[in-house]
């Protein structure tokens, strides 16, 4: 559990196989597969806490999550959008079960991962990319209704609304029973898939099932994927950052001297202010 809200598995960097940068620039990745929450008058979610160093992409597949931040800035993080939030130099922030949803109770499934910052970008302002889900490419496959939603990079010549800091690619494949999508990143990315619903076949051969990860190469890939149900599968994939990684909680940095320097900023308040 991440505070009492969050129901996750880790991908990594707790795979061994994986690690610290198998999947740079991404850092972690928490999944949080379907899980039918309980109505609650007071919304679970995980308290005020700080970040530095990194960027957290939430995506909401199912379930509404809301939240605050020491700038000031808050919303809602509705069911298919995504809440890119730099951290960079430094936020607090929680992450709640949105009001009514907590009240009515339901299913919450959810993905969030950690994008690296490369070390010159590591003390940048925080911000926010608010990215609903009619915000984003949109790349037609077939006439099934089948499609690729680009929310970073580029698919086909479909770009996606995030800026990112180093080249990243972050999809959604819908794919209808039988459709089928092609993907080519190039030499010098890492990149994986996670099944979010239904079932896929991979390059004709291995077919994976909900809720399962697979790790492709790392030094560029070209795969396919055929939906044998109706499937949505998250792609993602970037170019690694190829620098030290020192990381300790909330906190992804190049040295321990950075994470001890991000501490001694946090205890002595230079983090903001943040209500419980
Ligand atoms: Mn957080």
């Amino acid at each position: 559990m991440v505070g009492d809200g969050f129901r996750v598995h880790n991908f990594f960097p707790s795979d061994s196989r994986i690690g610290l940068d198998g999947m740079s620039p991404f850092f972690l990745l928490d999944y949080g597969s379907k899980w039918n929450v309980p109505p609650s008058d007071k919304p679970r979610g995980v308290g005020v806490h700080p970040h530095r160093g990194f960027e957290t992409v939430t995506i909401a597949y199912h379930g509404k999550v809301a939240h605050h931040d020491s700038t000031g800035n808050s919303g809602v993080i509705g069911e298919g959008d995504v809440q890119w939030m730099t951290a960079g130099a430094g936020v607090l922030h929680k992450e709640y079960h949105e009001k009514e949803f907590s009240k009515k109770g339901g299913v919450m499934q959810m993905v969030q991962l950690w994008v690296n910052l490369p070390s010159k970008y590591k003390m940048t302002p925080s911000k926010y990319q608010a990215i609903e889900n009619s915000m984003m490419g949109r790349h037609i496959l077939d006439e099934n209704g089948s499609f690729i939603e680009v929310v970073a990079g580029e698919y086909n010549g479909t770009k996606g609304p995030a800026t990112t800091f180093s080249p990243v690619n972050l999809f959604n494949a819908k794919l209808k029973n039988g459709s089928q999508a092609e993907f080519h990143f190039g030499s010098n990315t890492n990149s994986g898939i996670l099944v979010i619903d239904g079932e896929v076949r991979v390059n004709e051969s291995k077919t994976v099932p909900q809720d399962n990860f697979v790790l492709f190469g790392q030094s560029g890939e070209k795969f396919t994927i055929e939906a044998v149900k109706e499937s949505v599968v998250l792609i993602l994939s970037g170019d690694p950052i190829n620098e030290p990684i020192a990381s300790y909680g909330p906190f992804v940095m190049n040295t321990q001297a950075e994470i001890k320097e991000a501490y001694d900023d946090f205890y002595n308040g230079k983090f903001g202010h943040l209500e419980d």
